[in-house]
């Protein structure tokens, strides 16, 4: 089964109607990397760069996030690759931010990073450098406000004014309820936006991400879709594109619904590479758009998932 998922690298990755959907893979490490271009994906859509640092004590230094992202880029030459800049949130948690714990829960790591410059200004510079080699992007992960994507890009202008180069595109992750309501604000600012389903998910459904029964086909609720269409919706009038690197993106009860609501690229992990080009090439993105304007009238989850089913799979 897998060779058979595997035949398809390489062809074109667009609905049997026409609709290109790039496909981009998530890493963190040199393994992932190179699996994700073994599986032909088009570049890197969200590169986490927290994850060797969930033990620092301090904000990581510049030679240390070089470290982590010279290898990892290294095996990515020439691809689109989208850097997110440390993303610690509840279920990432450094001692480096612990005296700021409330309760156990960290809440967001971004206004800490915002209060203290330095710690945005060697990892740009680190992604500035390290990125020379890769059509490179950068995104902040758990913005809420239109202010706080304003302060991190000044301090990316300052960075790459310093170095002498152009600041890449700027993207801002959609995954708080807050950023979906300042969507608008933040699409004429931002120059694409990628969705963090597995974040926006379970805020929206107020449930813990941890809990192993919060599995991404829970994205197909009618509040989670009403989320993403206005964040799409806001995107694409401001001529921006929207992507979905949560594990909804590869989830076969969700891929139609993004599709149909008009996500513009899908960043899955690279296991999932294989399996979701073909989901894609056997969709019809007409049949999507109807199935996600049905979907949002609904009131349960098991009711979008019975659409998707019946309109989208009827043969499975
Ligand atoms: C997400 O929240 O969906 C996401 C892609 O980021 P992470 O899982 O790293 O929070
Ligand atoms: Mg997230």
């Amino acid at each position: 089964r897998r060779e058979i998922l595997a035949a398809e690298r390489g062809l074109p990755v667009r609905t049997v109607d026409g609709r290109p959907v790039a496909l981009r893979a998530n890493v963190a490490t040199v393994v992932e990397a190179k699996a994700a271009v073994a599986a032909f994906a088009d570049g890197v859509g969200l590169l986490r760069t927290e994850l060797p640092f969930l033990d620092a004590r301090g904000w990581p230094t510049q030679a240390q996030h070089t470290a982590v992202l010279a290898p990892i880029l290294g095996k990515l030459a020439g691809q689109p690759v989208t850097v997110r800049t440390l993303d610690f949130a509840d279920d990432k948690f450094p001692p480096l931010l612990a005296e700021h714990a409330v309760d156990g829960r960290l809440g967001r790591g971004l206004p800490h990073m915002l209060a203290d410059p330095r710690a945005f200004t060697d990892q740009f510079r680190a992604i500035l450098a390290a990125g020379a080699a890769v059509d490179v992007r950068i995104m902040i992960p758990m913005v809420a406000t239109a202010e706080e994507l304003a302060a991190c890009a000044k301090i990316l202008e300052a960075a790459a004014g310093e170095l002498g180069v152009a600041a890449p595109p700027l993207g801002a992750m959609i995954e708080l309820p807050e950023a979906v309501d300042a969507a608008d604000e933040l699409a004429a600012h931002a120059a694409f936006f990628s969705i963090g389903s597995n974040d926006l998910t379970s805020q929206i459904l107020h449930l813990d991400r941890r809990d192993p029964a919060v599995s991404p086909a829970l994205a197909a609720h009618p509040r989670v879709l009403a989320a993403v269409d206005r964040t799409v919706q806001a995107a694409h009038r401001h001529g921006r594109q929207v992507s979905v690197c949560g594990d909804a993106g590869a989830h076969p009860l969700v891929i139609p619904l993004l599709i149909g609501l008009g996500v513009d690229v899908l960043s899955v992990a690279p296991a999932a590479l294989d399996e979701t080009r073909v989901r894609i090439r056997r969709l019809d993105a007409g049949v999507c758009a109807e199935a996600a304007a049905e979907a949002l009238t609904c009131d349960t989850v098991e009711s979008v998932h019975r659409i998707v089913r019946q309109r989208c799979w009827p043969a499975m």
